[in-house]
C-alpha cells in the first residue's frame, strides 16, 4: 500500500465540508455553466487553494471568510499535466469559509465527467447530458477535491429546459420555473457525506416505471428510468431491484442509508454500470431485458449487475476505500454481494459454479502472467487506478474473500462486516480495519492470512504426494510454489493457503492452515479417491502425483464427485498442460472422462477448454481437422441430446447447456451443426421470422448464416443490425459479423463508414473481437486497421478504459515473437503513459500464447489425435 506522502495529493491546507452546485447544461451547444460554493474548513493558512479542474474554463472566484471578509483571486492558473486550479489570494487566508467559483465548461462526447449522450427516437437525434466520475472526472464538472477521503456534502440545482426531467444522487424537494428564462429549476436534497466520484446528474427526455419497497426504515421508491418508449424493457430490472434491496439490508443488518434510488439506462456508456448514489447509471444491455428477444444469458447478466451496483450501496458508498490502491474493497465486496443476491434470488441457477467458472477462471489465468499485479494495487497517481479496473481488483479480489468466507464460515464473515460497516460509516476504511474486524469476530490474525493474498501477485499450485505422516498413518505431502503461464520456476513467494480437500466419504471440506513451503496432512485411511480445494472455495491450483489420478478419474466418471468439483480437476489439469507443468496430451485424455457428463457447469468448462486448445493450434493445417473431429466425439452426443429447441419442463441451466453445446459444434465446424444452423438462418432472412429459435441461439445462427454464406447474407445480418432499436440485438450482430469467409467483406467491417461511424464507441470492441479471430487472416487484418487508424480510433475513442481495452483485442490472437516485435515496435512509437500495465501484460500475452502454441504443437501429434479419435469410437 502507498503511504499518504507517497501519494500525489492535493494539499492539506483546506477541506471541502460542502459543496452547493448549481449546473446550468446547454443541449444545443454541449456547454454548460456552473456555480459551485464551496464550505471549507481551514486546516493551515495559505494565500492559495489548490483544487481538480479539467477542460473547465473559470470566469471568477472569490473567497468569502466566516467573518464576512470576500478576497478576491489575484491570479488563477492551470497545471494541465495535473489536472489542477490554483487560485491565489494574494494574502494569506487564515479563516475557515467559502469559495465561491463561476466557470463554463463542456458536455464532451468522451463518455466521462459530464457528456452528452446521444440516441435516437422517432428517427430524430436527440441529446441528454449525464455523467460519469469515477474514477478521476467529476474535476470536469466541478472544481473540487476528487480525492476518495474528501468526503462532503453536496447540494445540487440543475436548470433545464422546460421538457426535460433532471436527476441526481438525491430526491429533488422544489421545482419551480425561472420568470425570465422559462426554464425548471430542480433542487435537491442535501446528501449525506459522499466523495466525489459519486455524485451525477441526469438531464434528458426520460421515461420511468417505478414501485415502492417496503425497507426497514419505511416505503423505499425505487424508479428504473430509460429514453423515451423503452420502459417496457424496464420491468425485469425492477422487479430484481425490488426483490434485492431488502435483501441486501438484512445481509449487511444495516437499514439501507439512502433515501430514493433511482437506476437509468444510458445509450452510451464506457463501463457496464456506475453505482452512483441513489442514480445508479447503466449501459442499456446491463439493465433493459426483452422478454421476445434477449437471452438468458442477458437475463443473468442484468441480475448481477443490478445485485452488483446495489451492493455498492454499502460497499464503497456507505463506507469507501481510503485511496485507489485499495479500490478492489469496493469491487471485490460488490462482486461478492452481487452472487449472493442473485444466488437468494434464483438458487435454481448455482451461479457460485458460474462465478468459480468463469470470474474465478479469469482471475486465475491473467494472475498468472508476470505482469500481473497485487490486488491492493501501489497506485502512486490517481490517474494510475483506470487500468486497475480488471479481473484482480474485481475477480481475484472477490475470489480471496470468498475463500476467505468459506474458510471462516459466510456467519463469522457476515457478523465482522456489520461491525466493519458501522464502524466506518460513512466514512473511509483500509484493508487493515476489515481484517481487525474478521480478527474480532473469529480471534485469529486474519490480516496475517490474507495480507499475502492482497499484497503479492500471483497465487500458488499446490504439489500433492500420497505419503505418511509420522505416526506411520496415511497422509498426503502438499508443497507450494508459484504457478507461472510461463511454466515451472523457482520463485519464492509464499502464501498462508487454506488448504481444503473432500473425499468420497466426506463430501464436507476439511481445512489444513499451510504456513510454510510444504507439510504434510494426515487424511482418512480408507478414502477411495482424495480431491484437493473442495468446492473450488480456493485460489490456486492443484497438480497430483500421477498414482492420485485414476481413482479421481474414475470419481469423474461415476459422478462421485459434484459438478464444481469435476470442473475444478479438469480446469486446474488443463491449466497445467498449457503451461508445460505436465504433457498436453495428458489433459487430452482426461477430456474422455467426461463422456456422460451433463451438468452445465462442467459442460460450459469442457467446452472452454476445448476451445482454448483449438484456438492454439486451428492455424496448424496439420492437426487442425483431427482436432476438430476429436471434439466432435466430445460434443456430438451432447447436442444430439439438448438439440435446438427446448423441451417442456426443462430448466434455465437445461438451456444454457444447449447454448454451450452447440456454440462449441459450431466453432469446431461441426456438420449437422451447421446444417441446421444455416437452415435456421434462412428462415429468419428469408422469411422475416424472428422467433424460429430461441434468442439464446439467435447470435449462433447468425454467425453461421454468415459463415456459410456471402454478401447476401451479410447484408441480411447488417440490415437485422441497422433496423433494431434494442442494443443487445445491435452487439449480438456485432459479435456474429466477423464469421464471414470472405475475406472482402471481413475488409468491409472494419472500414471507418462502419467501425467508427455507426458502431458506437462503446460497442467497438464486438466487431473487433470477432474479427480478429477469423481464422482468415483476421488478426493480421485487424492489427494493420489498429496501426492505420490509431489516431481516429483514440479520438473516437478517447477514453483510457476502452481504448485499452481496444488494444488488448486487437494483438490477442498473435502467437509468435515476430508478432510481439511488430507490436511492441508499434506501440514504442506511441505516447500511452496510461496504458503502461495493459501494454506490458499485452506484450507478455503474445510471448506466452508463442511458448504455449509450441509446447502444444510439440506433443499433440496427428497420430495422438488419431488415437484419440480411436478411443472415443470404441466407448
Ligand atoms: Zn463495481
Amino acid at each position: 500500500m502507498t503511504r499518504r506522502e507517497d501519494r500525489f495529493l492535493l494539499p492539506l491546507d483546506f477541506s471541502p465540508k460542502k459543496y452547493s452546485l448549481r449546473l446550468e447544461p446547454n443541449l444545443q451547444n454541449f456547454t454548460f455553466e456552473g456555480v459551485v460554493e464551496i464550505q471549507v474548513e481551514m486546516l493551515k493558512a495559505a494565500d492559495s487553494i489548490t483544487l481538480n479542474c479539467a477542460d473547465i474554463k473559470v470566469h471568477k472566484a472569490h473567497f468569502t471568510t466566516a467573518s464576512g471578509k470576500v478576497f478576491n483571486t489575484s491570479d488563477i492558473s492551470f497545471v494541465e499535466k495535473d489536472e489542477r486550479v490554483v487560485f491565489k489570494f494574494g494574502s494569506q487566508l487564515t479563516e475557515s469559509g467559502t469559495l465561491h467559483i463561476e466557470y463554463q465548461g463542456e458536455l464532451n462526447d468522451k463518455m466521462k465527467g459530464f457528456y452528452r449522450s446521444v440516441y435516437t427516437w422517432k428517427g430524430e437525434k436527440r441529446f441528454m447530458a449525464t455523467t460519469q466520475f469515477e474514477a478521476n472526472d467529476a474535476r470536469r464538472a466541478f472544481p473540487c477535491w476528487d480525492e476518495p477521503d474528501r468526503k462532503a456534502l453536496f447540494e445540487v440545482e440543475l436548470i433545464v429546459d422546460r421538457h426535460l426531467t433532471a436527476l441526481s444522487n438525491m430526491n429533488a424537494i422544489s421545482t419551480h420555473s425561472d420568470p425570465d428564462t422559462g426554464k425548471k429549476v430542480v433542487k435537491f436534497a442535501t446528501s449525506p457525506l459522499m466523495p466525489t466520484y459519486l455524485v451525477a446528474f441526469c438531464i434528458g427526455e426520460y421515461d420511468y416505471i417505478e414501485s415502492t419497497v417496503q425497507m426497514e426504515k419505511g416505503p423505499l421508491i425505487l424508479r428504473v428510468y430509460t429514453v423515451p418508449g423503452k420502459t417496457h424493457l424496464a420491468k425485469y430490472a425492477l422487479e430484481v431491484g425490488s426483490k434485492v434491496l431488502p435483501n441486501l439490508e438484512k445481509f449487511f443488518g444495516i437499514p439501507f442509508p439512502f433515501p430514493k434510488m433511482d437506476m437509468i439506462a444510458i445509450p452510451e456508456f464506457s463501463a457496464g454500470a456506475m453505482e452512483n448514489i441513489g442514480l445508479i447509471t447503466y449501459r442499456e444491455t446491463a439493465l433493459l431485458y426483452d422478454e421476445k428477444n434477449s437471452t438468458l444469458s442477458t437475463k443473468q447478466w442484468i441480475c448481477l449487475v443490478v445485485s452488483h451496483e446495489l451492493g455498492h450501496s454499502f460497499y464503497g458508498n456507505y463506507v469507501t476505500m481510503e485511496w485507489w490502491d485499495a479500490l478492489w474493497l469496493n469491487e471485490g465486496g460488490a462482486v461478492f454481494i452481487e452472487y449472493v443476491l442473485t444466488n437468494e434470488l434464483y438458487p435454481e441457477w448455482e451461479i457460485f459454479n458460474q462465478f468459480v467458472q468463469l470470474d474465478v477462471g479469469n482471475a486465475l489465468i491473467l494472475d498468472s502472467m508476470e505482469s500481473s499485479h497485487p490486488i491492493q494495487v501501489p497506485c502512486k497517481r490517481a490517474e494510475e487506478v483506470d487500468e486497475i479496473f480488471d479481473a484482480i481488483s474485481y475477480n481475484k479480489a472477490c475470489a480471496v474473500i470468498y475463500m476467505l468466507s468459506n474458510y471462516i464460515t459466510l456467519d463469522a464473515f457476515k457478523k465482522a462486516l456489520n461491525i466493519y460497516m458501522k464502524r466506518f460509516a460513512w466514512k473511509n476504511a483500509q484493508p487493515q480495519d476489515l481484517w481487525d474486524a474478521m480478527t474480532e469476530v473469529v480471534g485469529t490474525d486474519i490480516a496475517q492470512l490474507m495480507t499475502g493474498w492482497t499484497d503479492q501477485t500471483g497465487y500458488p499450485v499446490i504439489e500433492v504426494h500420497p505419503a505418511k505422516d509420522s505416526n506411520g498413518k496415511r497422509a498426503l505431502r502438499v508443497k507450494q510454489r508459484r504457478f507461472l503461464q510461463r511454466g515451472p520456476s523457482d520463485d519464492k513467494t509464499q502464501w498462508r493457503v487454506p488448504i481444503s480437500y473432500i473425499t468420497d466419504k466426506s463430501s464436507t471440506p476439511q481445512y489444513f492452515l499451510l504456513t510454510q513451503e510444504e507439510d504434510i496432512i494426515t487424511v482418512p485411511e480408507n478414502a477411495k479417491f482424495i480431491k484437493l480445494n473442495g468446492k473450488q472455495t480456493g485460489f490456486y491450483r492443484v497438480q497430483y502425483a500421477d498414482e492420485m489420478l485414476p481413482s479421481l478419474v474414475d470419481a469423474i466418471r461415476t459422478q462421485e464427485i459434484s459438478a464444481i468439483d469435476r470442473l475444478g480437476i479438469l480446469q486446474d489439469f488443463c491449466a497445467l498442460a498449457k503451461a508445460g507443468y505436465t504433457d498436453a496430451k495428458q489433459a487430452l485424455t482426461i477430456f474422455s472422462a467426461f463422456e456422460t457428463e451433463e451438468d452445465y457447469i462442467v459442460v460450459k468448462a469442457l467446452a472452454t477448454n476445448v476451445l482454448s486448445f483449438y484456438g492454439i493450434i486451428k492455424r496448424n493445417p496439420s492437426i487442425e481437422p483431427l482436432f476438430k473431429e476429436f471434439g466432435h466425439g466430445i460434443f456430438d452426443r451432447l447436442g444430439r441430446k439438448f438439440g435446438w429447441h427446448a423441451k417442456e419442463g426443462e430448466t434455465d441451466l437445461d438451456a444454457l447447456t444447449r447454448t454451450t453445446v452447440l456454440g462449441i459444434l459450431k466453432k469446431l465446424e461441426h456438420p449437422e451443426t451447421i446444417k441446421t444452423g444455416m437452415e435456421k438462418f434462412r428462415a429468419i432472412a428469408q422469411e422475416e421470422k424472428s422467433d424460429v429459435v430461441s434468442p439464446d441461439l439467435l447470435g449462433l445462427v447468425y454467425a453461421i448464416g454468415l459463415s456459410e454464406g456471402g454478401k447476401e447474407e451479410y447484408d441480411a445480418v447488417l440490415n437485422i443490425f441497422r433496423k433494431t432499436d434494442l442494443n443487445e440485438e445491435r452487439v449480438r450482430v456485432l459479435g456474429s459479423l466477423g464469421a464471414t469467409k470472405d475475406e472482402e467483406l471481413l475488409k468491409s467491417i472494419l472500414k471507418e463508414e462502419f467501425v467508427l461511424d455507426e458502431v458506437k464507441a462503446q460497442d467497438l470492441m464486438y466487431p473487433i473481437s470477432s474479427v480478429v479471430g477469423n481464422k482468415k487472416g483476421g488478426r493480421e487484418k485487424v492489427w494493420d486497421w489498429f496501426v492505420t487508424n490509431f489516431d481516429s480510433i483514440k479520438r473516437r475513442v478517447d477514453n483510457g478504459f476502452l481504448f485499452g481495452r481496444i488494444l488488448k483485442t486487437a494483438a490477442s490472437e498473435f502467437d509468435t515473437e515476430e508478432h510481439r516485435k511488430k507490436v511492441e515496435d508499434f506501440l514504442k512509437t506511441k505516447e500511452l503513459p496510461q496504458l503502461k500495465r495493459s501494454i506490458a501484460q499485452v506484450l507478455e500475452g503474445i510471448e506466452l500464447s508463442a511458448a504455449t502454441r509450441e509446447r502444444i504443437e510439440g506433443s499433440i501429434t496427428p497420430d495422438s489425435l488419431k488415437k484419440l479419435i480411436e478411443d472415443q469410437k470404441k466407448q
